[in-house]
């Protein structure tokens, strides 16, 4: 029986700005089991990071519950959230950016067991480094060089080593592998994949590309103008994508076999603005389906078959 590790209930996280309100997460609702993967999949803008970030509390979220086994994190004081991050931590997408150019491989992965403590022999710290450099697939000899000096692919196996070394048991995984060539993509999942199974991690994992998330998701969530518009099982959403927007998004990726490519669906119209938001389906304006319904209602989050929930007018009618 699976078993919730986190849970996001109603999560809202507003901006206040000089021309209004931005919404950038708005009501949104998930459940993530343990030893699983969410796939968060929208275009850049859609609230995605930003639903990251604010799940470990590194923004605040204007409301809502996030419950990391049964408890909820967003009432914890700082000090709590100090100790509680230490079990949620987040790979990011540009290593480079997200890694002190001063600090050698071997201190940065040093760090966090240095800052928070949990080893105080320098002897001891530097063999877990070393276990940890190992674990990520990531020669010992790169313990004295500097992130620089090293590919892409490295750099973020640096960043998987310093989530890990608090031992885990959730990661934000935010595009970790959009800087990477597409080879060394390839290898990072891999990794990821295996450590989850070797250590029963359980992984937040953010991308804008789908096809990126297919295989390594359990539940796919997508996302348009901080609303999750349909949430299912990896393989239901890629066999029945069901909002017009998720169909879109697939008919954009390439299908080597000829007989399994999709029309390519090219969205046209502007993006409604995530400031001030009129009531109403915030696809409208690029919506091939859309109906006078779609301008003056904002649709619910539906079920539509276990596990399959939608946000979309036309799935509230009958098929026929
Ligand atoms: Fe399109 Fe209307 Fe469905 Fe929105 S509710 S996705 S505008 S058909």
């Amino acid at each position: 029986m699976a078993e919730a590790l986190l849970e996001v209930k109603n999560v809202k996280k507003y901006f206040k700005t000089p021309k209004g309100m931005l919404h950038a997460v708005d009501d949104v609702t998930f459940t993530i089991n343990r030893g699983e993967t969410l796939g968060v999949v929208g275009e850049s803008g859609c609230g995605k990071s930003t639903t990251g970030r604010v799940v470990l509390r590194l923004l605040e979220p204007t409301a809502g519950q996030i419950l990391m086994e049964g408890q909820d994190i967003a009432k914890l004081s700082e000090g709590q959230m100090r100790v509680k991050r230490k079990e949620m931590q987040m790979i990011f997408q540009d290593p480079l950016a997200s890694l002190d150019p001063r600090k050698t491989v071997g201190q940065i992965i040093e760090e966090p067991l240095k800052i928070h403590n949990i080893i105080s022999s320098s002897r001891d710290r530097q063999k877990r480094v070393l276990e940890l450099m190992e674990t990520v697939g990531l020669a010992q000899r790169y313990y004295s060089t500097y992130p620089h000096e090293l590919d892409g692919g490295r750099r973020q196996r640096i960043g998987i080593a310093r989530a890990l070394s608090m031992n885990p048991k959730f990661i934000v995984c935010d595009e970790p592998v959009s800087a990477l060539d597409v080879s060394i993509q390839a290898q990072i999942l891999n990794l990821l994949e295996d450590l989850q199974q070797e250590m029963g991690l359980t992984y937040m994992f953010i991308t804008h590309d789908l096809s990126v998330v297919h295989h390594f998701s359990n539940n796919i969530a997508v996302m348009y103008l901080g609303k999750i518009i349909e949430l299912a099982s990896s393989d239901e959403l890629f066999a029945h994508p069901t909002h017009p927007y998720t169909q879109a998004l697939l008919s954009a990726i390439p299908v080597p076999k000829l007989e399994n490519r999709r029309e390519r669906i090219i969205l046209k119209g502007e993006i409604t603005s995530p400031i001030n938001l009129p009531k109403a389906c915030r696809f409208a304006s690029r919506c091939l389906y859309a109906t006078k319904q779609c301008f003056g209602e904002e649709p619910d989050l539906k079920e539509i078959a276990p596990g399959h929930q939608v946000a979309c007018f036309l799935k509230d009618k009958p098929e026929g």
